[in-house]
């Protein structure tokens, strides 16, 4: 970096924000799941990291970036990010390939600003991670849910809503949730709503308890896209409910997906607003979560059937399990949870609930019983590890953000049982992730053409075909597919990317279209020419004339 560029951005920072230029320091910022370096002769790379301490520091670089823009030498672009863990979508890598991205780390920023313990809307900046709006609220003792992914407690809540992403809590679609948004456009005209713009009252609240605003919806213009960098954003908490019970239901034969989704459907119609999003989830999947890689962690290939079939034996896991939550108070759960059983008891299935006599004496053994005596006996330390994932499952559906889900990113892990469970980082810790999320109509028809596309695809490049199905609503389903390999393994991680390039070219024919694209997608997938994209464009030319921001991110030019 030029030191006179270095030295106008030294400049305009705050004692507590930095500038870092060393290199290994900046090639380390950006590792990535996605092995993308590896995989193509696309090598992305940093100007410099700027973290900041203050956010009316963004506007002075977006500032000084535009000032910059027209000068040849001292042109740089900005790419922000709020915890940069975007997993298997790119992590915190940059989606443009220029040489002048500087990072922009907006994790310091982590203030909550407000809080309406009446309404549940909390009021936050970039850097406000799960965990940390989760402490906050307990130690308030605000009864709300944190709105967790299982991407979990060091992820910001922010970015997961500027990403659409989403999680199993009551509020399942994490952008329906923001009220309200504050920020910056790339050319640096601060936003705020049109009703905070009209509120003429001191106290300036009622923007944050409408999610609309007045004329033009804009807010959404700062998801998934490259127009704007958001400083703070108000976001609607479900309320913990005064019972709660989560629901699995197991069924051995594989042929009853046809049977099971129009009941999940029904579920999802009928006691909408009390039963939070519905999970399904195959066999291979639930084994990542309980099972040791019977292939041994850096075997590049797919579990066998006679594997599958001891492994599934051992561990009781089924051909299918449901996963629902009920919320309400204690008589409508017990009304709701009858309901949810005479539902599924229609078909050949076993229904497990939460908060069963079963599950609750387990849970009391388990503690009672001195650790080492349970390491001792095989079958107690299985039993007292699937209570324990099962109980973090259940933390997750209160709204309670834990490290359990991200296990699923060390399958194909050479050293996967060497990571202490609580310390989990996928991007560090050098794990091979890409997902594939295509949203698919909720028609069983169409459930199964995607079940024997991902099975008959997956296994062609060595990948293993886990399916989860995530209810958006009752009509709309989001599956994610993680695309799991060795990062350490060239041919492991070529195989990944042509199985994910094979599922979306050729689920695109059969309508399954992605929800979320990651950083290499982005650019390869979206025609610029489109009508879609061409718009899209234009408003990047108003907003970000010279481009100085989030180059590439879900912007084909
Ligand atoms: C095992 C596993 C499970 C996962 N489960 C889930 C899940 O349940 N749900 C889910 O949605 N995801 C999930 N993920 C994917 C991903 O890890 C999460 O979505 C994660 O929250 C995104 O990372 P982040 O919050 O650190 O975002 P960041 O990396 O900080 O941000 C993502 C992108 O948003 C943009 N951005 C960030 N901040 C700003 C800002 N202030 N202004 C403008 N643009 C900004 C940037 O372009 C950035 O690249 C999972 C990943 C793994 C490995």
């Amino acid at each position: 970096m030029l030191p006179k560029l270095a030295s106008l951005i030294e400049d305009s920072l705050c004692s507590n924000s930095s500038l870092s230029i060393d290199p290994s320091l900046l090639a380390h910022s950006i590792q990535g799941t996605e092995g993308l370096d590896n995989f193509s002769d696309k090598q992305r790379s940093l100007l410099a990291i700027i973290t900041l301490s203050q956010v009316s520091e963004i506007k002075v670089l977006l500032d000084l970036a535009n000032q910059c823009a027209t000068d040849e030498e001292l042109a740089f672009s900005l790419y922000p990010i709020s915890t940069g863990n975007n997993w298997g979508y790119g992590t915190s890598q940059p989606a443009g390939l220029s040489k002048t991205i500087i990072l922009l780390d907006l994790g310091n920023l982590t203030n909550i600003s407000h809080f309406d313990s009446e309404l549940g809307l909390v009021t936050i900046e970039p850097g406000v991670t799960q965990q940390q709006l989760s402490d906050y609220l307990i130690a308030h003792n605000h009864h709300y849910m944190v709105p967790v992914t299982g991407a979990g407690p060091s992820c910001s809540i922010l970015s997961n809503a500027l990403e659409r992403g989403y999680g199993i809590t009551p509020y399942t679609d994490h952008f329906s949730a923001v009220t309200s948004i504050q920020g910056f456009w790339g050319n640096g005209t601060p936003y705020q709503s049109a009703v905070n713009e009209l509120d003429a009252s001191e106290e300036k609240f009622v923007d944050k308890t409408f999610k609309w605003g007045l004329g033009p919806y804009l807010e959404g213009l700062f998801t998934q896209s490259n127009l704007g960098i958001v400083s703070q954003m108000t976001i609607r908490l479900a309320k913990v409910k005064p019972d709660f019970t989560s629901f699995f239901i197991q069924m051995d034969d594989d042929g009853l997906l046809e049977k099971v989704v129009p009941l999940i459907r029904q579920v999802l119609q009928d006691y909408e607003g009390i039963v939070g999003s519905i999970n399904l989830m195959d066999q291979r999947r639930l084994l990542s979560m309980f099972a040791k890689n019977p292939n041994g962690y850096d075997a590049h290939k797919v579990m066998l059937n006679k594997d599958i079939n001891v492994l599934a034996k051992d561990l009781k896991a089924p051909c299918w399990t449901v996963v629902g939550s009920i919320y309400g108070s204690r008589r409508v759960v017990k009304a709701v949870k009858k309901e949810i059983n005479d539902i599924f008891k229609q078909l050949p299935c076993k229904r497990v609930y939460s908060n069963s006599p079963a599950i609750f004496i387990a849970n009391k053994l388990i503690k009672h019983l001195p650790t080492p005596l349970i390491n001792r006996i095989p079958t107690l330390s299985k039993i007292a590890e699937q209570l324990d994932s099962f109980n973090k499952g259940k933390e997750i559906m209160l709204g309670k953000p834990n490290k359990v889900a991200l296990k699923l990113a060390y399958w194909r892990h050479k050293d996967a049982e060497s990571f202490d469970k609580n310390t989990l980082s996928p991007g560090k810790d050098g794990c091979g992730l890409l997902w594939y999320a295509p949203l698919i109509i909720m028609k069983a028809k169409k459930m199964r053409e995607f079940v024997e596309f991902i099975r008959e695809t997956c296994p062609r490049f060595n990948i293993e075909p886990f399916i989860t199905f995530t209810n958006l609503k009752h009509d709309c389903v989001d599956s994610t597919i993680p695309i799991v390999f060795d990062l350490s393994n060239p041919k492991a991680v070529n195989d990944a990317h042509n199985c994910l390039k094979a599922l979306v070219e050729e689920g695109l024919k059969k309508g399954f279209v992605p929800y979320r694209l990651n950083i290499d997608q982005q650019q390869w997938l979206l025609n610029k020419d489109s009508d879609f994209w061409r718009t899209v464009n234009q408003l990047k030319m108003s907003l970000d004339p010279y481009n100085i921001l989030s180059q590439g991110r879900y912007n084909p030019r």
